[in-house]
C-alpha cells in the first residue's frame, strides 16, 4: 500500500491572530496536511488553547504564543519561543488585523495609527523576522523546495475603496505593495511571499454583514456565489499557497472571494 504523504508533514507554521475566525481556520487547516502550528494570540488564551486542542485531537500538534504583532520585541520574542520549541520556522501567515471604522472626517489618528500598526506594521515585524530564519537556513529539500513561505492576509480592500474605512483600505493596499516588494527582494534565495485576499468571510469581525436575515441579503448582492466565505475556504488556500503544488507562485494575490470582484453590479446587464 502506497502511504500519500501529507503536503506540510514536519513544516512549523506560525499562524499570527489564530485564535479566532480565518486564523483559526487556517491553523487548522495547515496542521490536517501536518503542519505543527505556532497559534499566535493577543489576548485570551482560552481561545488560542480550543484552536489547539482540536489540533491536537486530530492528530496534529502545536503551540500557543501570546505576542501583540504591533511590538517589536514581542514578535522577535514570538520567533525566539518557536525556534526554541521547534527549531525554525517554514511557514509564516500573517493574518492578525481588525478595523476602527470611521467617516474619514471624523477618523482620529488614534484610529488611523491603530489600524496600520496591527494591519501593515505586524506584518512587517513579523515577516522581517521569518525571512531571517528562511535566510539563515535555507531549502531543506526533505521538507519544501522553497526555503519559506510567507502568506499575507490582505483583502478585496488591497483594490476595492471601501468608504468609511480608510485606514483599513490603506493597510491593505500597503500590504498588496509589501508583499510584491519582499517577494522580488528574496525569490533568488526560494523564498516566496503571496496575499491571500478574502471578500466576506464568516467572523467576527464583520458579524454586523452577516447577522440578520436583511444584513446577509444585502452581503449577498456583493457576491456572484451568492453564499458568505467561510475560513475553511480560506484554509484551503493557505494549504495550496504554502506547500510546493505553488512553487511556481510567488508576489501575487489569491483572491477568495466568491466572485466579489467581478463588478456584481453589471450581472444583470449593468
Ligand atoms: P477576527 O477578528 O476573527 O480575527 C482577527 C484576529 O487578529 C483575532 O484573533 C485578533 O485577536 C487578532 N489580532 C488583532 N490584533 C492583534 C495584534 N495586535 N496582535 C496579534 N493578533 C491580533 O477576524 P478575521 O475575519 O478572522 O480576520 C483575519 C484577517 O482576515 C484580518 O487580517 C482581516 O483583515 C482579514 N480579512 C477578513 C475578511 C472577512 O470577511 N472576515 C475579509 C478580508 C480580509
Amino acid at each position: 500500500m502506497i502511504i500519500k504523504q501529507r503536503k506540510l508533514d514536519g513544516q512549523v507554521a506560525i499562524v499570527t491572530g489564530a485564535s479566532s475566525g480565518i486564523g483559526a481556520g487556517v491553523a487548522k487547516a495547515l496542521a490536517a496536511e501536518g503542519a505543527i502550528v505556532a497559534i499566535n494570540y493577543v489576548s485570551g488564551p482560552d481561545k488560542a488553547e480550543k484552536v489547539l486542542d482540536e489540533i491536537k485531537q486530530k492528530g496534529g500538534d502545536g503551540m500557543i504564543v501570546k505576542a501583540d504583532v504591533s511590538n517589536e520585541s514581542e514578535v522577535v520574542d514570538m520567533f525566539k519561543a518557536v525556534h526554541k520549541k521547534y527549531g525554525t520556522t517554514d511557514i509564516l501567515v500573517n493574518n492578525a488585523g481588525l478595523q476602527q471604522d470611521a467617516a474619514f472626517h471624523n477618523m482620529t489618528l488614534t484610529q488611523w495609527n491603530f489600524v496600520l500598526n496591527v494591519n501593515l506594521t505586524g506584518q512587517f515585524l513579523c515577516s522581517r523576522e521569518a525571512i531571517k530564519e528562511f535566510l539563515r537556513r535555507g531549502v531543506v529539500p526533505d521538507r519544501s523546495k522553497s526555503a519559506g513561505k510567507i502568506i499575507c492576509m490582505s483583502s478585496v480592500h488591497e483594490v476595492i475603496p471601501w468608504a468609511g474605512h480608510a485606514n483599513y483600505s490603506a493597510s491593505k493596499g500597503g500590504v498588496m505593495m509589501l508583499m510584491k516588494t519582499i517577494a522580488q527582494e528574496y525569490a533568488p534565495m526560494k523564498i516566496r511571499v503571496n496575499s491571500i485576499g478574502p471578500g466576506a468571510i464568516r467572523t467576527p469581525i464583520n458579524h454586523g454583514a452577516w447577522q440578520t436575515p436583511e444584513a446577509y441579503n444585502m452581503l449577498l448582492k456583493l457576491i456572484p456565489a451568492k453564499r458568505i466565505g467561510e475560513a475553511e475556504d480560506i484554509g484551503g488556500a493557505a494549504v495550496w499557497l504554502s506547500s510546493d503544488d505553488s512553487e511556481y507562485v510567488n508576489g501575487t494575490t489569491l483572491f477568495v472571494d466568491g466572485g466579489m470582484l467581478l463588478y456584481p453590479g453589471f450581472e444583470d446587464n449593468g
